[in-house]
């Protein structure tokens, strides 16, 4: 069953433009980097509306004409919205913009996260490919999204984490069918796991930018923002930079768009955000390299973006210099403080990867990287809730007497 027309015709590296077909699955180009999905979008600029693809439901499935998945048979959807953009003006004010300040919940997708897109996609095409088993290395929230779909699909999911992982993303893996493993190690001591039992096993890896699809899901971020903004794009965006997919993917929606006639040549500032405990690419933005070296002794609270070593590095970089945008690093403490804030002036729970781009925000703004009335769209990734948050609640003892006016 076919039942809306299908655009895609190709794989290519990102490096050196090879060919590669599609129909079959693939990992990494010969060249060692990751494969870009292209369309025919010549022939769908005459065939596709803008506005019936946007008025459809399904949250990221309504992309279905910029998406690899041909068949009905492989769509594995558990309840995909479009993630609102909520507006947070107590602070946007505190952190000194003038401009609207948006945003987006990617908290609200199925499994709490944004790895949901691209897992999605990714779990779709293995399906179709007739792939049985799939493994990955983990923070937390992919091994998540991975175990939920794969399961949903009657595939089988190993998920390597590092030991110190959030517990909530842990159990919540094992709970929904995955095989499960605390490694003592970084995420890339993981990857090279998976790489490693791959022969014995018979696993397909799924890891971050290691096959072409998660980045297809990621781009829909890029669609959905630009058709909120009635098809236009911000001045700026914050994304929270491990692997940098979602980077990459709103970069090559907003290409896809443009040729498609959906947008203009217009383009947000791409702001890279990372942690100071864990920053290979702003060391190597710093440093004018197009390549990042590995970060060691990593460390941060915002373990989305605790990756010291990723594969398209220079597919972050040149997004982030093409945009005219920065890759910054910001404290924990910062960080912190930006999520209580944000939590207590408006209202909004955000994950620490999604408080560190208010936080970079702030810095942009402070060190005149960015106007202060610019419109920003801020990305929190996943949602607060299953980090480890701190405890403000007060024992009570209701035999005794209650000071009220000490409460
Ligand atoms: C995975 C993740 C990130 C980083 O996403 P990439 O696209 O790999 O850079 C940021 N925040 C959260 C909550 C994540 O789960």
């Amino acid at each position: 069953m076919q039942s809306k027309a299908n655009y895609f015709t190709h794989l290519e590296c990102s490096q050196t433009g090879e060919r590669y077909e599609a129909g079959e699955p693939h990992n990494l180009s010969k060249a060692g980097k990751p494969l870009l999905a292209r369309y025919d979008l010549d022939k769908m600029k005459d065939e596709v509306d803008r506005g019936a693809v946007w008025a459809r439901e399904g949250g990221f499935w309504k992309w279905r004409e910029l998406l690899p998945v041909v068949d009905d048979a492989d769509i594995c959807a558990l309840g995909e919205l479009d993630t609102p953009l909520i507006d947070v003006p107590a602070t946007a004010k505190a952190s000194g913009a003038t401009g609207k300040v948006w945003v987006k919940d990617e908290g609200r997708l199925p499994t709490g996260s944004f790895k949901a897109r691209g897992l999605a996609l990714a779990v779709a095409m293995a399906h179709s490919f007739g792939l049985k088993r799939l493994a990955m290395p983990t923070n937390g929230n992919a091994g998540a999204a991975m175990s939920a779909y794969a399961s949903r699909m009657g595939m089988e999911s190993y998920c390597f984490a590092p030991e110190d992982t959030p517990e909530a993303n842990l159990r919540e893996m094992a709970l929904q069918g995955a095989k499960v493993f605390k490694v003592n190690g970084f995420i890339h001591h993981c990857g090279a796991l998976v790489g490693a039992g791959k022969d014995k096993m018979g696993w397909f890896d799924v890891s971050t930018l290691k096959e072409p699809y998660r980045i297809e899901g990621k781009k829909t971020m890029g669609l959905e923002l630009a058709a909120q903004l009635g098809w236009r794009v911000p001045d700026a965006i914050f994304y929270p930079t491990g692997g940098g997919t979602g980077l990459i993917g709103m970069w090559k929606a907003f290409d896809e768009m443009e040729q498609l006639g959906w947008i203009g040549s217009e383009r947000p500032k791409m702001f890279a955000v990372q942690a100071e405990g864990c920053a290979p690419i702003v060391k190597a933005y710093e440093d004018g390299a197009r390549h990042a070296e590995e970060w060691l002794d990593a460390k941060t609270a915002a373990m989305g973006i605790r990756v010291p070593k990723a594969i398209g590095d220079f597919l972050i970089l040149d997004a982030v210099r093409e945009s005219g945008g920065a890759a910054l690093a910001v404290s924990e403490t910062v960080i912190e403080t930006a999520r209580t804030r944000c939590a207590r002036q408006d209202g909004l729970l955000l994950c620490p990867e999604g408080a560190a781009t208010l936080a970079a925000m702030e810095k942009a703004m402070g060190d005149g990287l960015l106007a202060r009335d610019a419109e920003c769209v801020l990305f929190n990734c996943g949602s607060g809730l299953k980090y480890a948050m701190p405890d403000g609640a007060v024992a009570l003892d209701r035999h005794g007497d209650v000071d009220w006016g000490a409460l």
